[in-house]
């Protein structure tokens, strides 16, 4: 059945592919970027294709703007019953190095925006008596990863959050999971190998038990899973996508 989905981070990399994915299966798709161009060029892509699709500028780390957005992609298509949140900043940084203000906009953008757009829809899924939640957390929570103290702890945040979540809202129709990737090729993973912070993909490609990168749309793939109906009874769960990186 067709529902309105909304992704954030939607303009670029893992957003972008489930954006795609869940426009390609029938969904009305909001897609919201702080990258306002992007997300029209992605939103202009599958209007392209015979879908369903509105583009607009958003701030998670705002709820105002996270609230004027929401705005947009209800009065298009009306309830959110979908929320994908895939929105997120992976500055590298020594621990020592890391400032209050560098530590604050880390958890800005990937824990508090997450608590922003989900605090905007949840009320609509409760009305509906129906709804997926599906965050984008990151294996660096799981296992750690060095010189990301500050993105670790708020991915780690989003699977607690996850947890809580499920619980909360599992007799309300409600699901609640999350998708830890791990070496993905997407502009952020790229951006990160051309600044120095990663090694080259292609060792990490070598370094995987399935020996290449994980690809957005394989994210997009476990994310589509997870806001369909046949994921009913999948709540708090973290749902590994990392070519056995973590197992
Ligand atoms: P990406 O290609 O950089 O896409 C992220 C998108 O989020 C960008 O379009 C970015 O816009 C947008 N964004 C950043 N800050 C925002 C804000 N405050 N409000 C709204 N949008 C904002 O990255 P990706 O690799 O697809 O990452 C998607 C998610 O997966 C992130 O949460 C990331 O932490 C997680 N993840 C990725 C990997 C990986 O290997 N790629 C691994 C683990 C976890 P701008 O470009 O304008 O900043």
């Amino acid at each position: 059945m067709a529902r309105v989905a909304v992704v954030t981070g939607g303009a670029s990399g893992i957003g972008e592919a489930t954006a795609l994915r869940l426009a390609a299966r029938g969904d009305a798709v909001g897609v919201l970027d702080l990258d306002a161009e992007g997300a029209e060029r992605v939103a202009a892509q599958i209007r392209a294709a015979g879908g369903r699709a509105v583009a607009a500028r958003v701030d998670v780390a705002d709820r105002a703007s996270v609230d004027a957005a929401l705005d947009v992609v209800r009065a298009e298509f009306g309830p959110v019953l979908i929320m994908v949140t895939s929105a997120g900043i992976a500055p590298f940084e020594s621990f020592l190095d890391i400032t209050l203000e560098s530590w604050e906009r880390v958890m800005r953008v990937n824990l508090t925006g997450t608590f922003h757009c989900l605090q905007a829809v949840i009320p609509g899924m409760l009305d509906a008596g129906w709804g997926r939640i599906v965050m984008i957390s990151s294996s660096s929570a799981q296992q750690g990863a060095p010189r990301m103290g500050h993105y670790s702890a708020s991915k780690g945040g989003v699977i607690a959050l996850t947890r809580s979540l499920a619980k909360e809202y599992g007799r309300k129709g409600i699901t609640v999971n999350n998708v830890p990737p791990s070496s993905i090729d997407t502009p952020m993973s790229r951006h990160s190998h051309e600044v120095g912070d990663l090694p080259d993909l292609e060792l990490l490609a070598q370094r995987s038990p399935v020996g290449r990168m994980g690809t957005a749309d394989d994210i997009a793939a476990a994310v589509e899973f997870l806001a369909s109906e046949d994921a009913g009874y999948i709540t708090g769960q973290t749902f590994g996508v990392n070519g056995g990186a973590v197992a």
